[in-house]
Parts: structure tokens; sequence; C-alpha cells
């Protein structure tokens, strides 16, 4: 059955028995538990708030990371140099999904201590949603800025030119709100994120236009400018198309990700997206602040909520529209996703099946998968 859903029809997966599959996709390449469950955890969080470019349909590449070296089950954070307020750790090419939430512990912790903390990780195994992270810092009531990078992931080329140069760069600041509203502004650098294109790739939302450039200098919303034509029993790699996804926000978003690269890569010590040929790795630099220290009592808060009415009562462009605050849309996705269950278009639940099917899960037990 798993093989009829192979075309573009969109399938839909309750989230704990898609977050399950993954987990025993990944305790089947060699990940303890505790580690297959917190993958899984991070991606299905970001199927659950929308970012489907991060889900699971990301599991086949991850399982293709482990497979060729990239990413090393049984790895965690390790602290380089240890400044008080300032920690410089590696990844040692662990997971991400379990990288990221230790580096988010070290912050939190070092912030309560000093007020306010850096923490750069670099060498982490691809870390996903990064407001998945800030969520869980802004839930502890403090702010978070981080500037992340993918070393040797040449994706972007700059506002101005056609040939690669820059990774796809996400930026993420939380803020806390003292409620279960949090701020949480988090996107790549690029116009969209790679996944959004592998997405498109795979039989799902179609890309804006001109979000990509060809080598001809045109711009398109084909992904295959990015990878290539790829039978689907092939892993899509955006390093094989011919042409690069587009920067945001035109001169101005091309500048901001060139700094996202310096301070993720160079700051961190890991090394920016390109030339050299390097491990490809995730890298971050994040700075965890501590509210209280800077303002007395609850006047941060109270500002935060004063200015968010304020906000929020512009008069909507479109008749019945709303002014949404960054998080707005992850936690209403959220919340319809978690009753009603996740869509995942055709193609993606056969190449995710196929893949189960590769690391030793039974016909039985992929189809469980799809019990509603
Ligand atoms: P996006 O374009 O969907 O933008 C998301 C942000 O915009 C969110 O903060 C959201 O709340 C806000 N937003 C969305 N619609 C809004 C509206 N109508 N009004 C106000 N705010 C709105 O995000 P993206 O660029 O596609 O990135 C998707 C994900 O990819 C992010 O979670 C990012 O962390 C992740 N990413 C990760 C890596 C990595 O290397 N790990 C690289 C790139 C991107």
């Amino acid at each position: 059955m798993s093989e009829s859903h192979a075309k573009s029809e969109t399938i839909v997966v309750a989230a704990d028995r898609l977050t399950a599959f993954v987990a025993s996709i990944f305790e089947h390449k060699g990940s303890s538990a505790d580690e297959a469950a917190a993958v899984a955890f991070g991606l299905v969080d970001a199927n659950l708030t929308g970012h489907d470019s991060h889900g699971a349909i990301r599991t086949p590449r991850y399982v293709s990371w482990v497979d060729s070296g990239r990413v090393r089950p049984g790895q965690g954070l390790s602290v380089a140099s240890d400044g008080g307020s300032i920690v410089v750790a590696d990844g040692n090419f662990g997971f991400g999904q379990v990288v990221a939430p230790q580096a988010m512990d070290l912050g939190i912790e070092r912030a309560r201590r000093h007020g306010l903390a850096a923490v750069a990780v670099r060498d982490s195994g691809h870390m996903g949603r990064i407001g998945t992270w800030a969520e869980k810092v802004v839930a502890e009531g403090l702010a978070f800025i981080s500037f992340v990078n993918v070393r040797s992931s040449l994706l972007v080329a700059p506002f101005g030119g056609v040939e690669r140069r820059m990774s796809t760069a996400p930026l993420t600041i939380g803020v806390p709100t003292g409620d279960d509203h949090p701020i949480i502004l988090d996107f790549a650098t690029s116009a969209v994120a790679e996944g959004k294109a592998l997405v498109a790739l795979r039989g799902g939302k179609k890309l804006p236009p001109e979000v990509l450039i060809g080598a001809d200098g045109q711009r398109t919303a084909d992904p295959r400018v990015l990878y290539g034509d790829v039978p689907l029993d092939k892993v899509p790699n955006p390093m094989d198309g011919p042409g690069a996804l587009r920067a945001f926000g035109e001169h101005k978003g091309s500048g901001l990700s060139f700094l996202l690269e310096i301070l993720a890569g160079a700051l961190t010590g890991a090394g920016c997206a390109g030339p050299l040929p390097r491990k490809y790795a995730n890298n971050m630099l994040a700075i965890f602040i501590e509210p209280s220290r800077f303002q007395p009592g609850d006047r941060f808060l109270q500002e935060v909520h004063s200015y968010i009415a304020f906000f929020k009562s512009s008069k909507p462009e479109e008749q019945g529209g709303h002014v949404l605050m960054p998080g707005d849309k992850e936690r209403i996705m959220r919340a319809d996703r978690m009753a009603n269950g996740v869509p995942m278009a055709g193609d993606a639940w056969a190449e995710l099946a196929a893949t189960a099917r590769k690391a030793g899960l039974s016909e039985p037990e992929i189809e469980a998968a799809l019990v509603r």
C-alpha cells in the first residue's frame, strides 16, 4: 500500500505515529532510543509548526549522512573553551537535534549566572528548525538570538551574482512574553529555505516565482535548478543543480546573509560556507539574555505586551485580515496539526517508506505509521 502513495496524492499522518516511525528508522540505523527520539522530535516539531521543509522529509538525507559518516550517532556537545559567559563548544558531528538542545541548556545556565551569555557551537549535524531551540530558551524567560550557517553548503547566490557563495544561514530571535505566546522570528536568509525547494521537487507546495536563479542568470521557481533531475530512488542533493537559491530581501538580505556567515562561521572558528572543501556542519553563535538584569521586575514584559497590542492594532491590509506576530503562524499550525495530523506529499511519503524499508523496518511496521 505504501507504494500506492507514490504519486502526488497527499496523505495525513498522526504526529505521534510519525514521530515513533521516524525514531524507529534511526534506531535501526544504530542510534540509542533516546537519540532516535530526539531526532524524531526535532523533525516532527518542524512538521507540526508548518515547516515541512525541515520535517520528516529530511529523514532519507539524514540516514544517508549516517551511512557516509557525515553525522555520527552517539555524539554530543563538548566544551572546547570556557570563559564563563562565553563558551566555545564542539558538536562533534553529532545529530543537531542532540547538540542544539545541549547548547541551549548550557546557554540558559550561563545566562542565569551572568545575565548575558554566548555559546558558539561548531561542527554540529543539521539542527533542523532553529525555532524549536529558540522556543526552549524563551520558555525559560530568556531572550535569544542565534546566527547559524551551514559550512560547505554553497546554495545561495549573493545579490548581483549568479554563482553560489553562501549557505541558507538562518537568523532566529526569540523574546519571552510571560505567557504561552512567545515571539519567535526564525527564517532562512535565502529567499526560501532549501527544504522548501525539496518539498516542491517532491510534489509538495510550489515555490514562489523568482526565488532561484539559473546559471544563465534567469530567475525561476523550478527546483530542478537546485537539484537537477532526480529519480525517486535517489536522495536529492541540492549541490547537484546548475543554478542557485537567491538571497531574500535583495541587497539587504544578501548583506545580512553575508554577516551570518561571518558570525556563525568565522567567530565560532568553524568556517564560512566556502570556498575550501570542508566537512558539512551547522555552526551557531547563540546569545542568551536575562531581561531582569536589564529592566527591574516586570517592566520588560509590560513594554513587550503594550507594544504587541499597538503593533497588532494596525488596520489590516485586507478586509478580515490580521497582523500576525512572529511565532503566531507556527503556534496556530501546531494546534491544527496536533489535532488533525501532518500532511505529507505522496512522493515524500514514498521516499520515507523506502528509507524505512532499507533500514530494516517490516511492511506492517511501515503501514502502522499510517493508522489514524
Ligand atoms: P519562513 O519564510 O516561513 O518565515 C518564518 C518566520 O516568519 C517565522 O518567524 C514566522 O512566525 C514568521 N511569519 C510567517 N508568516 C508570517 C506572517 N504572515 N506575519 C508575520 N510573521 C510571519 O521561514 P523559512 O525561511 O522558510 O525558514 C524555515 C525554517 O528553516 C526555519 O525554521 C529555519 O530555522 C530553518 N532553517 C534551518 C537551517 C539550518 O541550517 N538548520 C537553514 C535554513 C533554514
